[in-house]
């Protein structure tokens, strides 16, 4: 993750934790230590605000174009995990549990939300596929709609010559990023399994 965006999650990190009263704690807090928490939180969400983009390959959130991700020499071109939110990718990567590269869907097939096949980045998605990638990890949540957008992706694969995998426990991923434990995504991810 970029500095910004580091220095950013700290200094939100150190606010009150939530709940229902958390917002009016959050705002005295802020108001009472000015120097110390809002001046830096103001100029760390300036930093971002100015810098955020959208990677133009995978989807993730960053303040460069492309992201730190996709132009790191060290990951493994091959192997692509596939995700819902780029909060996914985050949880991920929080926990450095993944060597190879992401790609954002930008949501997950939901009749009741009005998400449709073409609302995700499937097109983008099969042009990186069939540039050399070996392995694509389907990392969708345990939902009916995560589990119906990996059979939606899984089948937009086909006949693409990648190995489509999922991970071994869906549950691992979803429900948001506070809610995951990097152990369980740690076994998740070695122990997948073919779709
Ligand atoms: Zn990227």
């Amino acid at each position: 993750m970029d500095d910004a965006l580091q220095q950013l999650t700290a200094l939100v990190a150190r606010l009150q934790g939530p709940g229902p009263r958390s917002a009016r704690r959050v705002v005295l807090h802020l108001m009472k230590n000015r120097e110390t928490v809002l001046q830096p939180l103001l100029a760390a969400l300036g930093r971002v605000e100015g810098a955020l983009s959208d990677c133009s390959i995978c989807g993730n959130l960053d303040t460069v174009d492309p992201c730190r991700i996709c132009t790191d020499p060290k990951r493994d071109p091959g192997l692509l995990c596939v995700v819902a939110d780029v909060a996914d990718l985050w949880a991920l990567e929080r926990g450095r549990l993944f060597a190879g590269r992401y790609h954002v869907l930008g949501g997950a097939l939901s009749a009741l939300d009005g998400v449709g096949p073409d609302d995700l980045s499937i097109g983008a998605l099969k042009a990186r596929v069939a540039d050399g990638v070996t392995e694509v990890v389907l990392a969708m949540n345990a939902t009916l709609e995560g589990q119906t957008t990996a059979h939606f992706v899984a089948e937009a694969l086909e006949g693409t010559g990648a190995r489509v995998t999922q991970l071994a426990h869906a549950a691992a991923v979803g429900g948001g990023v506070d809610y995951r434990d990097d152990g369980i995504l740690a076994q998740a991810l070695r122990l997948r399994r073919p779709v």
